[in-house]
């Protein structure tokens, strides 16, 4: 078979079930992955025959996009600022919202690392290590932890860190039940569970049948139960001056304000995605 026919078969495989420029997309990820091919080397070479292995692997991909499996998860990997991040259905995939957080920390971070002070990160939550490992990569003079709930998350974050060349301490632990965190911090960030059962009805199959709800979901009658966990404990370890910062859900940003003034955090600033959506927060205490 030669790739101008496995191209009208993947297409033909999986039209009415994606949009034509999605479909367009996926085979090009995947030419890129099996075939070791670019876009350009793929239509320049229409006749160029491929192997039974090759055509096997692009079947398999079909039957998992079939089932609404992203796309990054069937081929272990994505990019997240730019980096190369391993992620599987134990970590969630990196949002582009989140970028815009890591941004946001380093905007605020930068002016105050040049002078070579040593600073001290905690990532809560980190998933695949993106927001850990992309601040690691950006801030040379800082020492970074994460902590997760999930060993499986874990054991991804840690390939993603050697995989950039960084080091971060990651710890197993469950934020919910931690009574003190590791040591003092002048940063504190995460971006924890925040998507309440009743906006399922808005979410797309793939996300909901595929990623993990540890990482997603909170309960409509408590959603911003970790944010009061996370913020309690960032009142004993952040040092003085240190900053707490938030993904948040578009739809709390006036609670979660409210509740950090009841903390004692000041200087809250609600920051919007690109969206124009309540995306961020930064405060300290
Ligand atoms: N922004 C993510 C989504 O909408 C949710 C991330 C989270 O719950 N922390 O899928």
């Amino acid at each position: 078979m030669n790739i101008s026919e496995l191209k009208k078969k993947f297409k033909k495989q999986l039209s009415g079930l994606y949009p034509s420029e999605e479909i367009q997309s996926f085979f090009s990820i995947l030419s890129e992955k099996y075939l070791k091919l670019s876009r350009i080397e793929i239509a320049l070479n229409p006749e160029k025959i491929i192997s039974e292995e090759a055509f096997e692997k692009f079947q398999r991909a079909v039957l998992r996009l079939k089932n609404h499996e992203p796309i990054q998860y069937i081929i272990g990997e994505t990019e997240f600022f730019g980096l190369p991040f391993k992620v599987n259905k134990h970590t969630l995939i990196p949002r582009p919202e989140t970028e815009e957080l890591v941004e946001y920390i380093i905007s605020e971070q930068k002016p105050i690392t040049h002078n070579s002070q040593l600073i001290t990160i905690l990532d809560i939550g980190t998933g695949s290590g993106c927001i850990a490992i992309a601040l690691a990569k950006n801030l040379p003079n800082s020492k970074i932890s994460a902590i997760d709930i999930s060993g499986e998350a874990l054991n991804i974050a840690r390939q993603n860190a050697a995989l950039n060349g960084v080091e971060v301490a990651f710890f197993h632990t469950d934020i919910l039940k931690a009574q003190s965190l590791p040591k003092l911090y002048d940063l504190i960030v995460s971006n924890p569970p925040y998507v309440r059962e009743l906006e399922k009805k808005q979410m797309q199959q793939n996300v909901l049948n595929h990623e993990p709800e540890s990482a997603l979901y909170v309960s409509d009658e408590d959603p911003l139960l970790f944010y009061r966990a996370i913020s309690q404990l960032a009142k004993k370890h952040l040092k003085p001056n240190g900053k707490l910062f938030f993904e948040i859900n578009e739809y709390l940003a006036v609670e979660l304000t409210k509740h950090l003034k009841v903390e004692g955090f000041q200087n809250i600033e609600v920051k919007k995605d690109i969206f124009g959506k309540d995306r961020m927060i930064k405060c300290n205490l």
